[in-house]
């Protein structure tokens, strides 16, 4: 493993900010999303978040029943005292409702020293963190960002790690064992498992998963995040190959069964973020 980028001025590259985020952790928070993921899903969600690079991508756009396109880019480059000014914005609300913002991507910890500066930066502000991690990222580097995060929202997708790198385009050892480092350390973590058609929600991939996850007794809660396919026209915006085209979406019922088996395991489950 090597640890990916280091900005030598401190400074990171990120592809939007979110208010008012309800479904990345608790109370009413900021997502800030990194650019970057060592990751290659074939659901991806955010294809615009992998490459570190800032990019073009042509927007389509209609003004008075006119259609029209519009070159825009996607990634800048900001200080940590200008993404703490974002975030800062809206600390009435993460006080109220006992929210704090959330670093998700692309992969957060692809840009750790960056995040590192940050969680300090929310630390001493008294702003409650969640890292949205895949987990994919040096044991030093990992356990550095732990001590700083008060919560992880931790991506499981394959427990095969054939499958894993097929799938995802890298092997899922690390992201296993970094797991397992949080459970140890009685680390505050919600695992959230993309539920992907034909490719994860096996029986055989179901049962590997209880079985990994059962002796870790510290992870017990679990967010079924059933496959979506809204990002679909982002694909065609960044000229990027979609692999799921035309495999249907999955509705929150056709997981009711999954559900029911974690909680069998002792899991408090919820669907969606
Ligand atoms: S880990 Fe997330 S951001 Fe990275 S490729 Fe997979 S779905 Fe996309």
């Amino acid at each position: 493993m090597t640890d990916y980028l280091i900005l030598k001025s401190m400074k990171g590259i990120i592809f939007s900010f979110k208010r008012f985020s309800v479904h990345d952790g608790p109370g009413i928070r900021q997502t800030v999303f990194f650019k970057g993921c060592p990751l290659t899903c074939w659901w991806c969600h955010n294809p615009e978040s992998q490459d570190i690079k800032s990019e073009k991508a042509i927007r389509k756009n209609i003004l008075d029943g006119i259609a029209y396109k519009q070159e825009e880019s996607i990634g800048k480059l900001m200080s940590v005292p200008e993404v703490m000014q974002e975030i800062s914005k809206d600390q009435i609300f993460y006080d109220e409702s006992g929210g704090g913002v959330t670093f998700s991507g692309g992969e957060p910890l692809m840009q750790h020293q960056f995040l590192d500066e940050l969680l300090t930066a929310c630390q001493k502000a008294g702003i409650h963190t969640a890292v949205d991690t895949t987990g994919y990222a040096s044991k030093k580097v990992f356990q550095k960002i732990a001590e700083k995060t008060n919560l992880f929202l931790y991506d499981l997708k394959h427990l095969d790690d054939k499958a894993h790198k097929k799938y995802t385009g890298v092997s899922n050892k690390p992201i296993l064992e970094n797991l397992k480092f949080l459970n140890d350390a009685g680390k505050k973590v919600v695992i959230r498992f993309p539920v992907i058609p034909g490719i994860n929600d096996t029986e055989n991939n179901i049962a590997a998963m209880k079985d990994f996850l059962r002796p870790l007794k510290n992870l017990r809660e679990i967010a079924l995040l059933p496959y979506h396919n809204i990002a679909n026209h982002k694909y065609d915006k960044i000229k990027m190959d979609n692999k799921m085209e035309g495999i249907k979406p999955l509705e929150k019922s056709d997981v009711y069964g999954l559900k029911r088996e974690f909680e069998n395991e002792g899991f408090k489950v919820t669907i969606g973020g």
